[in-house]
């Protein structure tokens, strides 16, 4: 169903930050904490959960060659997520792996990622030997640059991946429209994403395929897994296909070296089941997170040098994974982000510098000197991948100015969210004394 933004940002009507006395100096300097309690812990769970693993032991069926839990998972999954069909998997990372082999990406083709992501999605890319294109980030909104992404398409350009970072839908009009210009798929990375919508359809319904993770982090959770949806019955067939070593289901459209590649990618029914009680959770939290990031930021928008990440237009939910927003030292007497995270976390209220830079990181340039690298594409264009690779949005988003708290923190109350706004008012307005 389609959400109105008025949906988007919850009933904010609550508008009551809490009054700081005069005196009250940051933690840091002697004050007292702002946030003095602790955020709601992760995971959540109770008898509900102890049951449906106690189940699933008693029924002697363990996997899912086993039994029928997991098929059960995958027909609710497909379902809330408002599409035809999915796949389990054993995690967000397999979810990919397994997209990419059907699509049969391998060596000498390139594959477009955004620099401002986990690692797993460059990780996907390089275990095929293509070469990952990493494309610069719109500072505003931590997601991919659609007009950055269409000049970095190449005749060697075999995917699209863009990421629904945090929960923040990417810009999938703009994605979609140079997808098709182009005529290359769209494998959407949506690993932090479950249940966020663009123009009323859930993330993940507009590539070929999406790739959802269950990690212990995330905000569906079965310590590891992950799911592949899509609209698509051909691709779900040869995802199964090869994520049970290329055994299974009849020959499809995506029959690209079939028989000849495949892995296990296969989830248990234990987790399956997890899942099954978690996914009834997950949108009673969601929902609570949505109105908890809403409040912030509007209590952020009386802050000056706090900026939330922005959504497009096109947005209709945010289901949050991350709450990430923009630090400005400049309204903060010039002191360092880290100075200003220091500050928070004496406060009693954790935050995270984000995402380093990919692009940069000694892990990624290490490929330009892999020997397989350099046989299957030559010194030339490996030292061209770095220049390619250029970054220079990202670099200031990343190296200095972003900002997240974690999913947990918005499970908390409202007055949790006042707390972290005080928190912040109280740093900004002591400024000056924590630069030393
Ligand atoms: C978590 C995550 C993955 C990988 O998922 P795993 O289940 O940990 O393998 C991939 N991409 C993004 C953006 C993620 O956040």
């Amino acid at each position: 169903m389609a959400m109105t933004p008025s949906a988007v940002l919850g009933n904010v009507k609550t508008f009551t930050p809490i009054a700081l006395s005069d005196d009250d100096k940051p933690a840091l300097l002697g004050g007292p904490k702002a946030h003095p309690d602790r955020f709601p812990q992760w995971p959540v769970y109770d008898s509900t959960e102890e049951q449906a693993l106690i189940d699933v032991l008693r029924s002697n069926r363990w996997g899912r060659l086993d039994g029928k839990t997991t098929a059960g998972f995958e027909e609710e999954y497909a379902k809330i997520m408002g599409m035809k069909h999915s796949l389990a998997v054993s995690s967000g990372t397999t979810a990919l792996t397994t997209m990419l082999g059907v699509l049969d990406v391998g060596p000498g083709d390139e594959v477009i990622i955004p620099a401002y992501t986990f690692v797993a999605t460059y990780n996907v890319v390089v275990l095929n030997y293509a070469l990952p294109v990493m494309v610069d980030t719109d500072i505003e909104s931590f997601l991919i640059d659609p007009q950055k992404m269409e000049k970095a398409i190449t005749k060697q350009t075999k995917a699209l991946m863009p990421v629904h970072m945090g929960g923040l839908p990417a810009d999938l009009d703009r994605i979609m429209a140079v997808a098709q210009k182009n005529n290359l798929p769209v494998i959407e990375d949506a690993c932090q994403a479950p249940g966020s919508e663009w123009k009323g359809k859930k993330v993940g319904s507009y590539g070929i395929g999406a790739a959802f993770s269950f990690q212990s982090s995330k905000n569906l959770n079965c310590a590891e897994g992950g799911a592949i949806t899509t609209n698509n019955e051909d691709f779900i067939k040869a995802c199964y296909r090869f994520h049970n070593q290329g055994q299974g289901g009849r020959a499809t459209s995506f029959d690209v070296g079939e028989g000849t590649r495949g892995t296990n990618g296969r989830i248990t029914e234990f987790q399956a089941n997890i899942l099954l009680s978690q996914i009834v959770r997950q949108q009673v939290q969601d929902k609570k997170r949505s109105q908890n990031a809403a409040y912030l930021s509007k209590l952020f928008d009386e802050i000056p040098g706090i900026t939330p990440a922005k959504l497009y237009d096109g947005v209709t939910y945010v289901s949050h994974h991350l709450y990430m927003f923009r630090f400005d030292k400049s309204q903060f007497a010039g002191i360092s982000r880290s100075r200003f995270m220091e500050a928070l976390r004496a406060e009693g209220v954790n935050c995270s510098s984000g995402y380093g830079h990919l692009n940069k990181d000694p892990y990624v340039l290490g490929l330009a000197n892999n020997k397989h690298y350099l046989k299957i594409y030559g010194e030339k264009v490996m030292k061209q991948w770095i220049e390619r690779n250029h970054c220079p949005q990202n670099d200031k988003l990343a190296g200095e100015e972003a900002l997240w708290f974690t999913q947990p923190m918005l499970l908390g109350t409202t007055r949790d969210m006042e707390q972290i706004a005080a928190a912040i008012r109280k740093i900004q307005q002591y400024a000056n004394e924590l630069k030393n």
